[in-house]
């Protein structure tokens, strides 16, 4: 079928009933996009001849897969895009600099303890290597930052985050607090090394990458928000250099700039790391994104 067929008196005029174009109520910009998108995916099933079965299929796989979105978001690249998106945005108003932002990803718990600068994020038995990190938090002229926190949040060594952990093993807020950084800018903590994850088997992400011919693994990581007076809050997360995924990432959360190796030596690893702030130019910068968060009470 030609797409042309999309732009037909008929199927226009559907899609303007469609998006409620010409009646008074609703919201202007919430019509385009919704014309635009469903005129997009009409011209999808003309051009690729998309049989009604494969329709309900797709339906089908939306329904079922709604609980996965958080991680088909990054796995389909459309969470790298956002990144990438807001980049360039800032790029066109000279807001350039500092440590590069990086994906969220879908496993953040808000209320975790709030610790000192030097604290152990692990209260859970976990037989492998310590990870310690180190590292001071700068801001755009070189200064230390003051009144910073850093959340930080990591899987246990079988790649499992507290919270989500199908084995039911974990306490809650294991590999998980909100550090006080030092007045200087300093930060340390140690914590049991984590290990690189793949998507739960045969859910809907896992279903999606094998019609791809992809895999679902994630290297290593580390996950942080960095909040402080003044200073933009920043989203991002170290992959270990040294991961068998380290270039190779689902999500496409690893950038340059973000992939520490670390100095391992027996049965500790040390990553020295340093994080660079953009300046606040509102109170809207330093305000976390509006996505819905577990919060627990800790
Ligand atoms: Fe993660």
């Amino acid at each position: 079928m030609n797409e042309g067929f999309v732009k037909t008196p008929e199927i226009q005029a559907l899609l303007d009933r469609v998006a409620g174009v010409g009646v008074p109520d609703g919201n202007a910009r919430a019509k385009a996009i919704i014309r635009d998108l469903v005129e997009h995916l009409m011209v999808l099933v003309a051009r690729y001849e998309i049989s009604e079965d494969e329709v309900w299929q797709a339906v089908n796989f939306l329904q079922k897969g709604a609980g996965e979105f958080g991680l088909i978001m990054p796995g389909i690249g459309l969470e790298h895009f956002i990144d990438l998106y807001l980049d360039a945005r800032d790029a066109e108003t000279g807001k350039s600099g500092g440590t590069p932002r990086t994906i969220e990803g879908p496993l953040y718990v808000a209320g975790a303890p709030l610790v000192d600068t030097g604290a152990n994020l692990t209260q859970d038995p976990d037989d492998t290597t310590t990870l310690y990190m180190t590292g001071r938090i700068f801001g755009p002229d070189g200064e230390a930052v003051k009144d910073a926190i850093v959340h930080i949040w990591h899987a246990n060594s079988k790649g499992f985050y507290s919270h989500f952990d199908p084995t039911g093993e974990q306490t809650p807020f294991n590999n998980r607090r909100r550090l006080r950084a030092a007045e200087d800018g300093t930060y340390s903590f140690h914590s049991k090394m984590p290990k690189g994850y793949s998507v739960p088997p045969n859910g809907a992400t896992d279903q999606l990458m094998q019609l791809l011919g992809r895999h679902g693994n994630r290297p290593a990581h580390v996950h942080f928000f960095i909040e402080a007076p003044g200073y933009r809050r920043l989203t991002t997360q170290i992959n270990f250099g040294d991961d068998p995924f380290a270039k190779d990432d689902f999500a496409f959360g690893t950038r340059e700039g973000l992939l520490p190796v670390p100095n391992r030596q027996g049965d500790s690893a040390h990553v020295a790391f340093d994080f660079h702030l953009q300046r606040a130019d509102s109170g809207d910068d330093e305000r976390f994104s509006a996505r819905e968060r577990l919060s627990v009470a800790a």
